[in-house]
């Protein structure tokens, strides 16, 4: 009796009422069981188009989970009709609290999906004693809602990089959108290739595509060229953090090598060089700041590459684009003039690249330059926390949910 009296205030569905409330066994474990009846003299409603018509015929019962109370599991339990539609023709009614093929109401599936934002989707299957596959459909059914419903106005800034997925075996294009308070996935898809770009493109649209004021990215040539295709009007800046991150692996190639010359000598110069070489010096720890004094002592290959990656540093900070235009120009040519053949290879990049990586001064103070980084890095523990993903179909659902920031369905009585 109590337990009807809540199931009125939490979920009213018109044309049907509560029957009986009891305990059974329902998939081997003691569940509450509320049957539910269509009001008398109620028709069943057409599910394509919304429509009330006939009932054609009364199907089995069949069970329905909702949310679950105190720490039961708790079903309905519903014979459906099957409707027979003048437009559509004899199929199951639309019913309210889900679909007639789903086990799961809409209410159970949006409870679970909230869950799998906190937690990873086994631990919200273990906790809530239901299966991964459940978790999966519950998501799904929140992602579909939501990328169906999201509004894709205003986009003017966007920011593309890719992620290794599945221990490296494949990739995954990421696109997002990076303006000032609504920083979000776009978009994600298989591969990095130019076509994997295009394909966002393309459902992007036309018209959303020339609204594209900047487009952030690394020095990937395949999303270069899909971005001069899609968008020539954007302007197309090289991050900051991702050229910076070449002068970082230039540097710890030339220490690898050096480290292992010393050591074939038998010298430890460079044991433990590792980070005081390839942090900032403002994140270095104590013992770090200490070894990296050391280091700049002596004159060897990777303290020489070190100075020259601090020097370049100086050109983020220029406030005018033709002065750090020649102070660009002038490292590269002292770079060339070394032995450093790694160096060499970033100073070839910078000046092939040299127009996009200027861009980053038009764009300075609009675009924060973090800010793909950091998405990133959320994406990277979204997959960490996940290991149940066995498809990158899964992969891309758990990646849509946790970062796209999509509207949640409505529950039937706005429960949050
Ligand atoms: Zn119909």
């Amino acid at each position: 009796m109590l337990i009807k009296t809540v199931l009125n205030r939490l979920a009213r569905f018109k044309g049907f009422v509560f029957g009986n409330v009891f305990f059974r066994k329902v998939e081997g474990e003691e569940s509450v069981v509320v049957e539910i009846f269509p009001r008398k003299r109620s028709r069943p409603v057409c599910r394509e188009c919304g429509r009330k018509g006939p009932r054609y015929d009364l199907q089995p019962v069949r069970t329905f989970q909702y949310l679950p109370l105190f720490d039961f599991k708790v079903f309905f339990l519903y014979a459906p009709r099957r409707v027979s539609c003048a437009l559509h023709g004899v199929h199951v009614e639309a019913l309210p609290w889900g679909s007639g093929k789903e086990h799961l109401t809409n209410d159970y599936k949006l409870f679970l999906g909230r869950w799998a934002r906190r937690l990873s989707w086994s631990e919200t299957a273990r906790v809530f004693r239901t299966s991964w596959d459940s978790v999966y459909r519950a998501v799904s059914y929140m992602v579909d809602y939501g990328l169906n419903h999201r509004s894709l106005e205003g986009i003017t800034q966007i920011g593309i990089d890719e992620i290794a997925v599945f221990r490296g075996h494949k990739y995954l294009t990421m696109v997002y959108q990076l303006n000032e308070g609504v920083r979000r996935l776009l978009w994600c898809g298989i591969d990095r290739k130019t076509d994997t770009l295009l394909s966002f493109f393309k459902e992007f649209g036309q018209e959303r595509c020339a609204l594209l004021e900047y487009v952030c990215t690394d020095m990937w040539a395949p999303f270069l060229d899909a971005i001069r295709q899609c968008a020539p009007q954007a302007k197309n800046i090289l991050d900051r953090f991702h050229i910076m991150k070449k002068f970082g692996e230039a540097i710890d190639q030339i220490r690898r090598e050096e480290h292992k010359a010393f050591k074939a000598e038998g010298q430890t110069v460079l044991e433990k060089s590792r980070w005081a070489l390839l942090k900032r010096p403002e994140n270095l720890t104590e013992n770090q700041t200490a070894r990296l004094a050391d280091l700049l002592k002596l004159n060897i290959q990777s303290v020489k590459a070190y100075l020259l990656r601090e020097d370049f540093q100086r050109f983020w900070e220029f406030k005018h684009a033709s002065v750090a235009g020649r102070f660009l120009d002038s490292w590269c040519k002292r770079t060339m003039r070394t032995k450093l053949e790694p160096m060499k290879k970033v100073a070839k990049m910078l000046q092939n690249h040299k127009p996009l990586i200027m861009n980053w001064f038009e764009a300075k103070g609009t675009l924060s330059s973090g800010a793909v980084e950091g998405l990133n890095l959320k994406a990277k523990l979204t997959m960490r926390k996940s290991f149940g993903f066995r498809s990158t179909d899964s992969l891309k659902i758990a990646l849509y949910h946790t970062l796209a920031n999509l509207p949640d369905p409505p529950g039937t009585h706005g429960f949050s």
